[in-house]
């Protein structure tokens, strides 16, 4: 019998199977005796549990839930009623070898109650299972499973979502193409509008642009009448200052005339009273020579007007016909030596020819330059005469050593009133022999000009064309 009993514990024991065997003396459950792969499994790692209560070798601090609760219940039942447990899946953490250090474990039991003599059990043969692995595998894809499913439901709701989103989508999606429409239409519309207000301001350009032209025009047409009346009234400005100025003129004129016609006659009337009442016949033939000498300066001043008055109406007759030129000059020359006896006038050379001219009126011309010469060189007692051809033409020239002519006045000479003024000379004059001189000379197509430096004198010449 013993050695079917040794046989026995051999067999429950040596096997890869961790066993246990427990004393059935509830509190403690004493260790008797436990095999390799029991060690291994609870990680002894040495430690000997023989003999020492279950709950010293493992301490139920660390069972980890109701782990301890739930195998002593299990120890004990299956110790009162001396039936086998098996122990469903608990926790039960144990010591891992490292001091302080526990394994987390699961466990499955399998308590087989051994019974000694009577009823209740000896011993409880425990055959152990480590089920950490595959509970925490379980663990692990209840995990995955539990994750999946919260995964699903996520999905689900997402998807309902999306459902949801996809039905708004729809609606907008039926919104966009119902706007798309409106907006195909607007967009017909629209350019069609476009193409309407293109015309129109194509038309509206064209239309500017003829009115533009037109202002333009107008514009030019406007300036160019600014431009015509601005130089009428110029023009009206300009002849108004020459009617003043002729006004003026005339009116001193008049006065000067006036004046120059009552000298020589109030001359006149006295030496004729002083003839009347004296009997010393020397003194009544001086007398006599006197006023001869104003009557002829009064018929001169008449002599003027006339002239004057017939140049204005165009009425100035002139008798052309051959004549010594030579002579006239010479004869002019010898009148003047005796009317002025303060100045001596020399001819110099004189030109030997027959000018076919007015002989009366080109001695006027002549007379007239002698008698300014001297007229205008008070301080001076020479004046020089020259006649010659040169190129076709005959040149007179008469120079005086008197008062001069300014620059600026030079052009107006011949202009008919003009007479510079000369506040500290009183000379006579009615402003006109140049212009009448001027006028002759025009008549033979002839001119005349002047050289002439102020204080210093002056040379007055004419010209006139004869025959090539
Ligand atoms: P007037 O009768 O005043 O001499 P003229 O027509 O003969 O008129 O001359 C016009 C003006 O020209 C004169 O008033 C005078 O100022 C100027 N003039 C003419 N000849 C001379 C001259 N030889 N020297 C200086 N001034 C002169």
């Amino acid at each position: 019998m013993e050695a079917i009993a040794e046989q026995l514990f051999f067999t429950l024991f040596n096997t890869k199977v961790p066993r246990v065997l427990l004393k059935a003396d509830n509190p403690d459950f004493t260790i008797v005796i436990y095999n390799e792969a029991y060690e291994k499994v609870t990680y002894l790692d040495g430690r000997d549990i023989t003999g020492i209560s279950l709950w010293e070798a493992f301490d139920p601090a660390n069972a980890g839930g109701d782990g301890a609760k739930l195998l002593m219940d299990a120890l004990v039942t299956a110790s009162k009623n001396n039936k086998p447990v098996h122990m469903p899946s608990f926790k039960y953490d144990i010591p891992s070898g490292h001091p302080g250090i526990n394994v987390q474990s699961w466990w499955q039991l399998e308590i087989i109650p051994v019974s000694g003599p009577g009823r209740a059990a000896s011993y409880l043969l425990t055959t152990i299972n480590n089920v950490t692995d595959q509970i925490e595998n379980s663990t692990a894809i209840l995990d995955s499973k539990l994750r999946e499913e919260t995964l699903n439901e996520q999905l689900e709701a997402i998807n309902k979502e999306l459902g949801n989103k996809n039905e708004v989508l729809q609606a907008t999606n039926d919104e966009l193409n119902t706007l798309n429409e409106k907006l195909t239409r607007s967009e017909n519309d629209f350019r069609m509008l476009n193409a309407e207000l293109e015309e129109r301001v194509i038309a509206r350009t064209q239309s500017l642009k003829e009115s533009y032209a037109q202002q333009q025009a107008l514009t030019e047409e406007l300036v160019t009448s600014t431009e015509e009346i601005t130089a009428s009234n110029e023009e009206l400005l300009r002849i108004n200052e020459e009617l003043r100025i002729s006004k003026q003129q005339k009116e001193e004129f008049l006065f000067i005339a006036s004046h120059e016609l009552r000298t020589p006659l109030t001359t006149i009337k006295a030496y004729n009273q002083l003839m009347q009442l004296t009997k010393d016949e020397i003194k009544r033939d001086r007398l006599v020579i006197k006023t001869a000498e104003s009557v002829e300066r009064l018929e001169k001043l008449i002599n003027n007007l006339l002239d004057l008055s017939k140049i204005s109406e165009s009425k100035m007759l002139y008798e052309k016909e051959p004549f010594d030129f030579k002579n006239l000059v010479t004869e002019c020359v010898e009148n003047a030596n005796d009317r002025y006896p303060t100045h001596e006038i020399v001819l110099e050379q004189v030109a030997e020819m027959t000018y076919t001219g007015d002989r009366f009126r080109l001695e006027q011309v002549i007379q007239n330059l002698l008698s300014n010469a001297v007229k205008y060189s008070p301080e001076a007692n020479k004046v020089l005469v020259n006649s010659w051809v040169e190129q076709y033409s005959l040149i007179v020239s008469v120079r005086d050593f008197g008062i001069g002519i300014a620059a600026s006045d030079k052009d107006k000479l011949f202009e008919r009133y003009f007479r510079v003024d000369h506040p500290t000379l009183r000379i006579e004059g009615l402003g006109l022999g140049l212009f009448i001189s001027s006028e002759i000379l025009k008549e033979h197509n002839g001119i005349c000009w002047i050289e002439s430096e102020i204080g210093k004198g002056s040379v007055f010449y004419f010209r006139l064309p004869v025959g090539n």
